[in-house]
C-alpha cells in the first residue's frame, strides 16, 4: 500500500435548507464540506525557510571570513606604512628617493583604504558598524585627503587644486570615515581624468559643511549616473577598464555619507566632467 502524505486545509460550513429542515422545524440540515489541498504551498514555504537559513549562515561565514582577511592585509600593511613614514629618521634621502617614498606611501594608503572598504561592508551588513563624534576643522579633513591623493595627481600632471574658506569650518563628525569619503572621491576624480585639474572645494551651507570634488575628466554618461554608486558596479568601456580598480570607491563612499547623516550627489557630463558634492551636517545632532 502507497502512503500519500499531504497538506490539506478542511472547511466544514452548515446547511440550512431555504425552506423548512427535514425535521419540520428550520435549522441546520446538514454540513459542506470543502477540502484544499495545500501540499505544494507548504512544500515551498519550507524551501523558503530553508533557503533563508542556509543564506543566513552563508553571510555570517562571509562577515566573519571578510573582518579576519580584513585584518590579516591591515597588521602587515600598517607595519609597512609606520616604517615608510619613520625611514628618514635614518639619514636624508635624496629627491628620487623622496618621490619613490611617496609612491610607495600612496600604494600602501590605497591598499588600506580598500580593505577597510571591505571591513566596514562587512560589519555594516552585520549591523556592527559604529560611527564616531569628534570635532575637526572641515578644512583639515580637505587637506589630509588632498595630502594622499596629490602624489598620484602629480604622477598624471594633473593640477590638484584645494579651494576653503579663510576661517576654521567647524564640523563635529567621524573623521576617519569622512576622510575616507573624500579620498575615494578625489582618487577616482584622478583617476578618470586624463588632462586639466582635480578641485576639491569646501563650503559652508546652513547645517552642513559641503564638500565638492570636480574633475575634468571622461564623465559619466546620463544612464550610468544612478548605478555608479551600486557595490561592484563600474561602467563597462575600455575607459573605464583601462583604469583598474574594484568597483567598491562611490559605494563606499555615498555608505559612509549616509552614516554621517549626509548625503553625496553627482553631476556629470560625457567628455567635459564631473562634480560629486557631498553635504555633511554641521553636528550630530542635525543628521
Ligand atoms: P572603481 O574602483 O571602478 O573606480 P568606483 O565605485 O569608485 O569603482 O566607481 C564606479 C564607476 O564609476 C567607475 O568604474 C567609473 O566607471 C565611474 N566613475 C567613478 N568616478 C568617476 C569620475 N570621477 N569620472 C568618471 N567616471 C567615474
Amino acid at each position: 500500500m502507497r502512503t500519500i502524505f499531504g497538506w490539506f486545509i478542511v472547511r466544514i460550513n452548515p446547511y440550512r435548507s431555504p425552506d423548512e429542515g427535514v425535521d419540520g422545524v428550520g435549522g441546520i440540515d446538514g454540513a459542506v464540506v470543502a477540502c484544499f489541498d495545500i501540499t505544494a504551498q507548504k512544500r515551498v514555504e519550507a524551501e523558503l525557510r530553508e533557503a533563508r537559513i542556509a543564506a543566513d549562515a552563508a553571510n555570517a561565514a562571509k562577515g566573519t571570513f571578510l573582518t579576519t582577511l580584513s585584518h590579516e592585509f591591515r597588521t602587515p600593511l600598517n607595519g609597512m606604512l609606520g616604517y615608510a613614514d619613520i625611514l628618514h629618521l635614518d639619514g636624508p634621502l635624496n629627491a628620487a628617493q623622496l618621490r619613490k617614498l611617496e609612491r610607495i606611501k600612496a600604494g600602501g594608503w590605497h591598499l588600506a583604504a580598500m580593505i577597510d572598504e571591505i571591513l566596514a561592508f562587512a560589519l555594516r551588513d552585520e549591523g556592527r558598524e559604529s560611527v564616531r563624534a569628534e570635532r575637526v576643522d572641515a578644512r583639515e579633513v580637505a587637506r589630509a585627503a588632498q595630502e594622499l591623493v596629490e602624489p598620484a595627481a602629480e604622477a598624471k600632471e594633473l593640477a590638484f587644486v584645494l579651494d576653503v574658506p579663510e576661517n576654521p569650518v567647524e564640523l563635529e563628525t567621524d573623521v576617519g570615515k569622512l576622510r575616507q569619503v573624500l579620498i575615494n572621491l578625489c582618487g577616482n576624480a584622478v583617476k578618470y581624468t586624463r588632462q586639466g585639474e582635480v578641485r576639491l572645494v569646501v563650503r559652508e551651507e546652513t547645517g552642513h559643511v559641503v564638500f565638492e570634488v570636480r574633475d575634468t575628466g571622461i564623465g559619466i554618461a546620463p544612464e550610468h549616473q544612478s548605478r555608479v554608486f551600486d557595490r561592484f558596479w563600474q561602467v563597462e568601456s575600455a575607459a573605464t577598464r583601462s583604469f583598474g580598480g574594484m568597483g567598491i570607491g562611490l559605494a563606499a563612499a555615498r555608505e559612509f555619507s549616509r552614516l554621517l547623516g549626509g548625503e553625496v550627489e553627482l553631476e556629470s557630463e560625457p567628455g567635459r566632467g564631473s562634480t560629486f558634492r557631498v553635504w555633511i551636517p554641521r553636528a550630530r545632532g542635525d543628521a
